[in-house]
Formats: C-alpha cells, sequence, structure tokens
C-alpha cells in the first residue's frame, strides 16, 4: 500500500498459541459470516491532549471494560467494514480502503469523537493483516472481512463527548453474507419505522442506526420477508436503503437503452463505497446512471410497466443481492419474475473480477498488501 511511513509504530505482541494450521483450514473450509476471528487483533487508544498513542498487535480476546465506560451508556460507536482478497499469484489486496478510512473519519466527526488519522487506519491493516495472512482464504467470493471500530472508553456517566477512545481492528474470514447464495431476497417496505431522519446520524456507520433497525428487520420477518426496506422518515414514500446495504434499480427503455437509478446521497443515506464503485463500472459497461430520488409508487408502476426490469442492493459484505420480490401494507408485486436479473449479474461478476485480480483494475482501486 502506498501510504507515508505511519504517526505510531506498532508493539508487536503475538501469540504464543495460534490457531493450528490443521483446525485453520477446517474453519476456512466453511466459514460462514463473521463467526470465526483470526488469531489477533489491533488496538490503539487516544486521550484528549496526548493524541492516539499504545498501539499495539496482540492475541484476539476479550476486552475488559470499567462498567461506567460511556459507549456503554450513550453510543459513541462508529465502525467499518472492508475487506482482503486473495489474489490469483497467492498475495493478497485491498479494495478503496482509503474510502473506508475517510468514511470513519466522517463518522467519528457526526459522532463527535476523536479523528483517526487515516495512515493509522491503514496501516493497522497492513500490520494485521500481516500478521493474520494465512488466515485469508482462496476460494472463490470467499475473503477476510476487516472490522475496524471505535468507542468512546471514559469512565464517566455525564453527557459530552468523551476524552478517550479505543480504536480496534478484528479479522473474520467470510464466504457468502446470505448463505443461500445469489438467491433474490424478498423486501418488505417499513412504513412502521424509519432508519434515519433529517439531520440525525443516517449517514454515519455508527452502531446506534443498526440497534434502531432490528425491530424492523423482525417485522420484515414476520411478513415472510428476507430484509427491510427502508424509506425517507417525513413522507414514508423516498426509497432510501435495505437492511445495511444500498440500492439500485434497472430501467430498460423500448430502444434497448439501460438506465440504472440509485437513491440520491440527501443525508439520511450511507454512502456505500460500493455504490459509488457501481456509478463508475456502470458507465465503464456502457450503462447510463441517474443519481435521484425514486418512490414506492414509481417502483411499483414502473415494474407493472416493464421499464424497471431488475432491483438489486450492494454493500461490502453481501456485495451484490438481487430483489425478487417486494411486499408492503398495501401489496405485493415480484420484480424481474422474482429471478437475479442480467444487469445486476454482469455488475456483480465484473465487481467481484476486479477485487479478486481476475479483471484489470483500469481505476487505481486496488492496494497490494
Ligand atoms: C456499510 C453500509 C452500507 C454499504 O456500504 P459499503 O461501503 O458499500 O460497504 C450501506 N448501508 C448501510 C446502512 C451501511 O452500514
Amino acid at each position: 500500500m502506498s501510504t507515508p511511513p505511519p504517526s505510531l509504530t506498532f508493539d508487536l505482541r503475538p501469540t504464543a498459541a495460534p490457531v493450528g494450521a490443521d483446525e485453520r483450514a477446517a474453519l476456512l473450509d466453511n466459514p460462514g459470516f463473521g463467526r470465526i476471528f483470526t488469531d489477533h487483533m489491533v488496538t490503539v487508544r487516544y486521550a484528549e491532549g496526548k493524541g492516539w498513542y499504545d498501539a499495539r498487535l496482540e492475541p484476539y480476546g476479550p476486552i475488559s471494560l470499567d462498567p461506567a465506560t460511556s459507549a456503554l451508556h450513550y453510543g459513541q460507536e462508529i465502525f467499518e467494514g472492508l475487506k482482503v482478497y486473495r489474489q490469483p499469484d497467492g498475495g493478497l489486496a485491498l479494495f478503496r480502503a482509503e474510502q473506508n478510512a475517510k468514511r470513519f473519519n466522517r463518522s467519528a466527526a457526526r459522532l463527535a469523537m476523536a479523528q483517526l488519522p487515516e495512515d493509522l487506519f491503514l496501516e493497522s491493516i497492513r500490520v494485521l493483516v500481516t500478521q493474520d495472512a494465512g488466515w485469508v482464504p482462496s476460494a472463490p467470493e470467499t475473503s477476510l472481512y476487516l472490522r475496524p471500530f471505535m468507542f468512546a472508553t471514559d469512565p464517566f456517566l455525564g453527557v459530552r463527548p468523551a476524552l478517550e477512545y479505543l480504536y480496534v481492528l478484528i479479522a473474520s474470514p467470510v464466504g457468502a453474507y446470505f448463505p443461500q447464495g445469489v438467491k433474490p431476497v424478498s423486501v418488505w417496505l417499513s412504513t412502521d419505522y424509519t432508519r434515519a431522519a433529517p439531520g440525525g446520524t443516517g449517514e454515519a456507520k455508527c452502531a446506534g442506526n443498526y440497534a434502531a433497525s432490528l425491530v424492523a428487520q423482525a417485522q420484515a420477518a414476520d411478513r415472510g420477508c428476507d430484509q427491510v426496506v427502508w424509506l425517507d422518515a417525513v413522507e414514508h414514500r423516498w426509497i432510501e436503503e435495505m437492511g445495511g446495504m444500498n440500492l439500485y434499480f434497472v430501467f430498460t427503455e423500448a430502444d434497448g437503452t439501460t438506465t440504472l437509478v440509485t437513491p440520491e446521497l440527501t443525508g439520511t443515506l450511507l454512502p456505500g463505497i460500493t455504490r459509488d464503485t457501481l456509478l463508475t463500472l456502470a458507465a465503464d459497461l456502457g450503462l447510463r446512471t441517474e443519481v435521484r430520488r425514486i418512490s414506492t409508487d414509481e417502483w411499483r408502476d414502473a415494474v407493472a410497466d416493464g421499464r424497471m426490469t431488475e432491483a438489486f442492493a450492494c454493500g461490502t459484505a453481501a456485495v451484490i443481492t438481487p430483489i425478487g420480490h417486494v411486499k408492503s401494507a398495501d401489496g405485493e408485486f415480484a420484480v424481474a419474475d422474482g429471478q437475479s436479473g442480467e444487469v445486476t449479474m454482469r455488475l456483480r461478476e465484473l465487481m467481484l473480477d476486479i477485487q479478486h485480480g481476475h479483471a484489470e483494475d483500469t481505476h487505481g482501486w486496488m492496494h497490494r498488501l
């Protein structure tokens, strides 16, 4: 990775008892998503006035916390999600990781938390992945999922931005996010709950947004749907996101022109790096793109009159997931006859090929580790 020298040196304290090669191979054979972790983690501490200090690599394990730790009471916690991809020559690469570093700091700013220098974020990844390189799986569509996160550690019950923070990086070998593979999901249009409101934290990748989403996800499951689709908080009409993923809609005109529409970033959507990547890749494929608001009425009507031919969700964890069925309090309809659409699958393959080193990286998105 071409980064300037790190502002801090990491103290390396590797475990004396790493998981054995055979056991690790068995775990990597069927990793699932987010349930197994590598041998190590990285931690860095921050204190107001002192800055970042005590950067270290240490054995993966429990963190001891004071019961008054302010993140446990007032929720100053942010995180990121990115992947390390095994390349055809056996090497390892990251995809647009500097974008995750920047977004981490935008999330930190929204939650009044300390800024983490981008080089420290990237160096923490280099340190952990160098140590735990043997944990990066190589089967198709597998990767090492990285979870950087930061939370307030002041042992203080007063309500104010904390003065102390802990940054942690852990890593988890992963297969497919949705265990059923690339199978279209059904979605519930949520009008009882909202994810984010104007002026709120919708743009920040923070724990609180997810805590608030779980009851709506449970309601979607009750209605027989795999995922919840969030609508705007004011009119319950404008489509925002699906669970923890951004959305795309594929329109095919009578003359064969294909246009991809993705909801505009209004401040209540999470600005996904996958979303941004697909705007570029769609243009590379000669498809038109539009960034604008799109309503649930338009979704239903455009599917009914045949103009909208596909819809899909995108994000780092689950890559690209087709949407097959849409349900709401008003009824139900199928998109692309409930199948995986052609444009959806073409974009999915192209992005995965770039990430896994099977297609040329013409945009300089990949960073060798
Ligand atoms: C992380 C996330 C996304 C997707 O972002 P990527 O950078 O593409 O992984 C979308 N929506 C929410 C709510 C998220 O937390």
